[in-house]
């Protein structure tokens, strides 16, 4: 167990995240601004021959640091994996940020834009990158001009020759697009639908090419981390867990927003001690620790660390760390009602388990007692036979209100 005292995290918090509040954002670090405080030295550096690519990636291993949309992929096993493919190679960084309530990729964007960018031109050093494809939900209008304007100062002065062309490509709002291979297909401008798995997109990606594939948060840490030594990334965390988490808290919480914490946090340490406590009037009931997908738990599974793999053996998972509160004013049932209509819609049709399974569970559970037995049995093959990770995890709220709320239905027993 490694926990940080907040002072510390907060002089991370203003160096890292350049201030995260949940006011509106009216300036960023713009190009010029963040090149007079030290940005891009680094990928000179790199280019410059200055550091080698084997003790980058050996850096990024020490840090811990995993994929941040919500997979948890090691970030330097997954460099070595694209670079030992034959070129051309090619990068697609997903800003599409659907997952309900999580904002954290929005919240770092808007105010430090350049520092993603170096790291995704570092990586594109390290991996041996030709194009990079940047796919930005289309909700998020203000970071996009924005972005636009950033991306074009950088074209124009360019901090290091020979850099990869940065395509900037818009979603058109689908919530399946942020799943890396329907993304990929998006960009390629086709129907936003994801592939089947092998090959990977590793090795068959952005236009069938090997195609390195990140979240947003990902690449924003890659800077930090090379400067500071990935000891020092991995020196935060709680109960057992190494790194930070950005959490965007949402719900009957006081001081709602994206909270950099140790990874491992409990969700009773992050309300008490990052978001004010809950609201007047409001006493803790449930949370959802990984936005729609993620399941529900109750209160009394407050101590579990918050973490990537912590939560599986209770049907859930952190996802990209969207955290959710809820309290007595609100039910389960009601928030899987919800999160299920939202799947139902959101379902790209391609597979009969998610497309049928989505719409049947929710006539379902829309009912006023559960059908149990048979949403035991849709689950099971939704889990099973759906495609991607959309149709295999729509269940789990469901499932979750079954097992850790019993009290709030009424249901048909087998
Ligand atoms: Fe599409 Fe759902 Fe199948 Fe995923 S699981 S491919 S979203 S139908």
């Amino acid at each position: 167990q490694h926990a940080i005292p907040n002072a510390t995290l907060d002089a991370v918090v203003a160096k890292a995240a350049a201030g995260i509040t949940t006011d509106a954002v009216t300036t960023h670090a713009d190009y010029a601004a963040y090149r007079e405080g030290g940005g891009y030295q680094l990928l000179r550096a790199c280019v410059a021959g200055q550091h080698e690519v084997e003790d980058v990636i050996k850096t990024l291993e020490a840090s811990g640091l995993r994929g941040l949309g919500g997979a948890g992929f090691p970030l330097g096993r997954k460099w070595r994996i694209v670079r030992a493919e034959p070129g051309p190679r090619l990068m697609a960084i997903n800003i599409d940020e659907g997952e309900p309530g999580t904002f954290k990729d929005r919240v770092y964007l808007e105010r430090d834009p350049h520092r993603f960018l170096e790291g995704a031109l570092i990586a594109a050093w390290a991996v041996g990158i030709e194009a990079i494809y940047i796919y930005l939900r289309d909700e998020y209008h203000g970071c996009r001009a924005m972005l636009e304007a950033e991306l074009e100062k950088l074209r124009l002065d360019p901090p290091v020759q020979g850099m990869p062309p940065i395509h900037l490509r818009r979603g058109a709002g689908a919530y399946i697009c942020g799943e890396e291979s329907a993304m990929i297909e998006s960009i390629e401008g086709k129907r936003g639908m994801p592939r089947l798995r092998p090959p990977y997109v590793a090795q068959v990606g952005l236009f069938g090419r090997p195609t390195l594939e990140h979240n947003f948060e990902s690449l924003h840490w890659v800077r930090e981390i090379l400067e500071r030594g990935g000891e020092w990334f991995a020196s935060f965390g709680r109960n057992g867990r190494r790194g930070l988490r950005s959490f965007s808290v949402s719900g009957r919480v006081k001081e709602p927003g994206v909270k950099l914490a140790p990874a491992g946090i409990t969700i009773t340490e992050l309300i008490d001690e990052y978001c004010g406590g809950m609201q007047d009037g409001h006493s803790f009931y449930a949370y959802l620790p990984g936005g729609a997908s993620g399941g529900i738990l109750p209160t009394a599974m407050g101590d579990i660390p918050l973490d990537f793999d912590t939560l599986q053996p209770y049907g859930c998972f952190i996802g990209s760390a969207a955290v959710v509160v809820l309290s007595q004013h609100d039910t389960a049932t009601a928030a899987a009602r919800n999160t299920l209509a939202f799947f139902k819609d959101e379902s790209c049709g391609q597979c009969t388990p998610c497309r049928n399974g989505t719409a049947k569970a929710l006539d379902i559970i829309n009912k006023p007692v559960w059908d149990v037995p048979l949403l035991g049995e849709l689950s099971q093959v939704m889990r099973d036979a759906s495609i991607c990770g959309l149709g295999q995890a729509a269940p789990n709220p469901f499932d979750c209100v079954i097992k850790y709320f019993p009290h709030e239905l009424e249901t048909v027993k087998s």
